[in-house]
């Protein structure tokens, strides 16, 4: 039998094991000389993407946001003024709560995919949220007579900016899927649910959790340039000039600049090292052919990256046991979080990684040489999603030329690239790979000149100060 075959070959399970492992560090390998030509290709879909709207994989979503924070705002009195707490809806870390006005609130989701029948029922969601919001912290934001309350929405999917408060979603990621919002502009979506709700609001600006991210850290920093988010899902915004944007027809905006929401999750490139399980990742998810780099790189993913390697093990060595552990087949069971765990843990008998795989994974008993072998492979798949993503980075410097050091000798200009998101802001190594592969690719001196700092949260302070700019009252005040 199968059990008597696997317990025969014992002895040769283990290399059997070193080599899964080998083959995927080989077809996982990012030297920086590749690295490099993923930066030269985001730099190159970056331009297409510019040029026109479905020039390139890069949907490069103009934002409407054209007048950064400069940091002077009063943050009570603008506040106060626009009253506007950021509605965010974003699938969030390993619980998968949704926040909305920055209070973890709302049904707990245990599994990554989002099934919401009806798009209605979201929107409803989300109104009903600031609807208790706005009963239990209203009051510190006390409105003139006459006057709605406005509200900063963050809206983490790709969307198709039609204004600043106005925008068609393009398509659903990170294991979202509603069919009926495809196009629809999600703006009359949450006011069509806020009407319902009875709540007298109005959406002054509609942002990306990237876009909110920059603005969020320009209010501190004015060297902040870049935003990128290393969260559930990835993405990048920064700051472009307007005339560089060919496919811009409107007006050039008084401060030349225009934030562009890169949507780089979606980037894909024959350089990038691929392995067999993100094809069949890729397969299986709900979008397939979409969101490559997301899915090497992004929280959502690699944990069920890790997953499908663990699976090839069990299936081809008895090092989980003599059958394969059924919770390995499950999808996204395995999650990021416990990844960072098991990829953390320094304790002489890897405690954290055999409560992990038990707990977890129903896999009992291990030995620590297996334990250390489950290490290496979170090292292998964390180490290529933080070195893509630094290569994307690189990709952005050398879009505006700050990759390199000037030629005639001027100093480098101080870049600040403001990131967030569970991954950046918990996976240690991940953060570490990142930081240090920036490093690697851009040389100590053009390095040096390169600040990343974390952005707490700073997507909804971006969003409400956003709000604040394009408030439809500020005609009318003196
Ligand atoms: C979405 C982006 C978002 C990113 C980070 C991606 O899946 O397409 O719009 O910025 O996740 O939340
Ligand atoms: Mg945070």
């Amino acid at each position: 039998s199968l059990v008597v075959k696997r317990r025969m070959e014992s002895a040769g399970q283990w290399a059997r094991a070193v080599a899964i492992l080998r083959e995927l560090e080989e077809k996982c390998a990012a030297p920086a000389s590749k690295l490099r030509q993923v930066a030269d290709a985001m730099a190159v879909e970056m331009h297409a993407g510019l040029a026109s709207d479905g020039g390139s994989k890069l949907n490069m979503i103009i934002s409407y946001v054209d007048n950064l924070p400069t940091g002077s705002e009063q943050l009570q009195r603008l506040s106060s003024k626009a009253c506007c707490p950021a509605a965010q809806v974003v699938p969030t870390r390993a619980a998968g709560t949704k926040s909305v006005g920055g209070a973890r609130t709302g049904p707990r989701i245990t599994s990554p995919i989002h099934f919401v029948p009806a798009a209605q029922e979201l929107f409803d969601y989300i109104a009903s949220e600031l609807a208790k919001f706005v009963a239990t912290e209203g009051e510190g934001f006390q409105l003139s007579a006459g006057r709605q309350r406005e509200l900063g929405f963050t809206f983490s999917f790709p969307v198709r900016q039609t204004s600043i408060s106005s925008g068609n979603l393009i398509k659903w990621t990170k294991g979202f899927a509603i069919e009926d919002t495809v196009g629809q502009d999600v703006v009359s979506e949450l006011t069509k649910a806020l009407e319902r709700k009875g709540l007298d609001m109005h959406v002054s600006a509609l942002v990306n959790d990237t876009i909110g991210t920059l603005a969020g850290g320009r209010y501190y920093d004015e060297d902040v340039v870049i935003a990128v988010i290393l969260g559930t899902g990835t993405n990048a915004a920064y700051v472009e000039c307007a005339n560089a944007i060919p496919k811009w027809h409107g007006l050039l905006p008084k401060s030349g600049e225009m934030v562009i929401n890169m949507e780089w999750g979606n980037f894909k490139s024959s350089h990038l090292p691929t392995a067999d399980y993100d094809n069949e990742l890729d397969l299986d998810s709900l979008n397939p052919g979409e969101q490559i780099f997301e899915k090497m790189i992004s929280g959502m993913y690699l944990g069920d990256i890790l997953r499908r390697v663990l699976l090839r093990i069990a299936e081809e060595t008895a090092l989980f046991g003599d059958t394969v552990p059924p919770n390995l087949e499950v999808p996204f069971l395995l999650r990021t979080p416990h990844m960072s765990a098991v990829h953390h843990d320094t304790s002489p008998d890897l405690r954290a990684v055999a409560r992990t795989l038990q707990d977890v994974l129903g896999i009992h008993n291990t030995s620590l040489k297996t334990r250390k072998l489950v290490i290496e492979v979170c090292e292998v798949l964390a180490k290529r999603g933080a070195r893509l993503a630094a290569a994307g980075v690189v990709g952005i410097l050398k879009k505006l030329g700050r990759d390199v050091a000037p030629r005639d000798g001027t100093p480098m200009p101080r870049t600040v690239i403001a990131m967030d998101g569970g991954l950046f802001e918990h996976y240690t190594r991940f953060r570490e790979h990142m930081e240090n592969t920036l490093k690697e690719l851009l040389g100590d001196d053009v390095f040096s000149s390169i600040v990343v700092v974390h952005a707490n949260d700073g997507s909804g302070l971006g969003a409400a100060l956003l709000a604040a700019s394009h408030s439809q009252y500020l005609e009318v005040e003196t």
